[in-house]
């Protein structure tokens, strides 16, 4: 396995034109009136029509999208890293590669669960995370950005614990319930450490999913407050439905479905959050490496699987993989089309032969997309996708 380091972002000066149709990952408005996108040192520097972009010069590169969508690039809110691009889950390698073949662009670790012999003292478990957190800020597999380092809550973590990790770069928790603090007071406790110390958290939500973890019901979930309802669809094990119904209607914080979760419980929990019209609180992840092993196109499919049996928009669902993770996560440079982010950019269109014109259409219908082209940092990473269905259209 080859893993040059990718190269930070393009200085040269990009206009992307053509592109039929804009989904910006953000809910207010997630359908821009916009066919071109100027790139610069790997930022989005402007969005709008052709007549709005400069004219190009002699050095810049022209991409013509050929009609089809861009997205943000994906990110997925949920897997569990472990050393560079394998994982021992599955005895696995090159998965996370495989990932930006499947539009996404950021990993966010969930905890490095699935480190073999995991420590669980306390300088154990702090220099895991700051172990993770410095050898992923810097391995990025075909330019995928991997925030990692989540420590796994253990009995004796005390409040200047948390301020030393934070300190250290560490600006993530495990989900709370992997390790043995599984109780509502000690994580409420520990949780409000971690948020003065500005880093974001989550709750492990359902039944046990690996040896050592246990079932984390509605009172501890509400109780410990974390930022995010973790597998609020089961990881794999989803709550009973009036459990996930409190979940969603006497909590704030932000609602994550997985792949590796139960679809029947997150298309539930979906449809309360739209009655709610708190979509601002949906977010996807996979979960992956689990037992059912990684899936390069697990957020893909996720999306697919909501838009096709909800009535929820497609071009909303995009944002719950793109700008609310960024929102959540405190990742305000990347997530959304607009100027001063990240160019991390998904080209797709429809899949040759699905009914339909278009992304979305082919979405409705529960198919999935083809991909054309990956971006990150304005850097392209791939032309169409190893991984999905041939797009109708792609760049040129
Ligand atoms: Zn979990």
């Amino acid at each position: 396995m080859a893993h040059e380091e990718a190269p930070a972002s393009a200085s040269q000066r990009i206009i992307v034109r053509n592109i039929g149709l804009m989904l910006s990952g953000d809910l207010e408005k997630p359908v821009l009136d916009a066919d071109s996108i100027l790139i610069e040192d790997g930022i989005i520097r402007a969005v709008g029509r052709a007549a709005d972009m400069p004219p190009p010069e002699k050095d810049d590169r022209v991409i013509d999208a050929d009609g089809c969508a861009v997205c943000p690039g994906l990110i997925d809110n949920h897997m569990h890293p472990v050393a560079g691009d394998w994982t021992p889950r599955q005895n696995q390698i090159g998965w996370m590669e495989s990932c930006v073949h499947g539009g996404v662009t950021t990993l966010i670790s969930a905890g490095e669960a699935h480190y073999p012999n995991r420590p669980r003292d306390v300088v154990g478990v702090k220099a895991l995370a700051i172990a993770a957190q410095r050898s992923f800020s810097g391995f990025r597999p075909l330019g995928m950005k991997i925030i990692a380092g989540a420590p796994v809550l253990e009995p004796g973590l005390t409040e200047n614990d948390f301020k030393e990790l934070a300190d250290a770069g560490v600006t993530l928790v495990g989900e709370v319930g992997l390790g043995r603090i599984k109780d509502g007071p000690t994580g409420r406790m520990m949780i409000g450490w971690s948020r003065k110390y500005g880093m974001t958290s989550m709750t492990h939500t359902g039944g046990p999913s690996i040896p050592g973890s246990g079932r984390i019901g509605a009172d501890v979930v509400l109780e410990v407050d974390a930022d995010v309802v973790a597998h609020v669809n089961g990881g794999p094990t989803a709550l009973p439905d009036d459990e996930l119904r409190r979940i969603c209607e006497e909590g704030t914080r932000a609602l994550e479905i997985v792949h590796n979760g139960n679809l029947r419980s997150g298309l539930m929990v979906l449809e309360l959050a739209n009655e709610r019209n708190e979509l601002h609180r949906m977010l996807l992840g996979t979960d992956a490496p689990a037992g059912s092993g990684v899936q390069p196109l697990g957020i893909l499919r996720t999306i697919a699987h909501l838009a096709s049996l909800t009535d929820v928009a497609p071009e909303l669902i995009f944002c719950f993989a793109t700008g609310n993770v960024a929102r959540v996560r405190n990742l305000a440079d990347r997530g959304v089309i607009e100027p001063g982010r990240a160019a991390d950019l998904v080209f797709l269109d429809a899949a040759e032969a699905s009914a339909g014109d278009d992304v979305l259409d082919c979405l409705r219908e529960g198919n999935l997309p083809g991909i054309g082209m990956v971006m990150i940092d304005g850097v392209v990473r791939t032309g169409r996708s190893r991984n999905t269905p041939p797009a109708r259209r792609v760049p040129k």
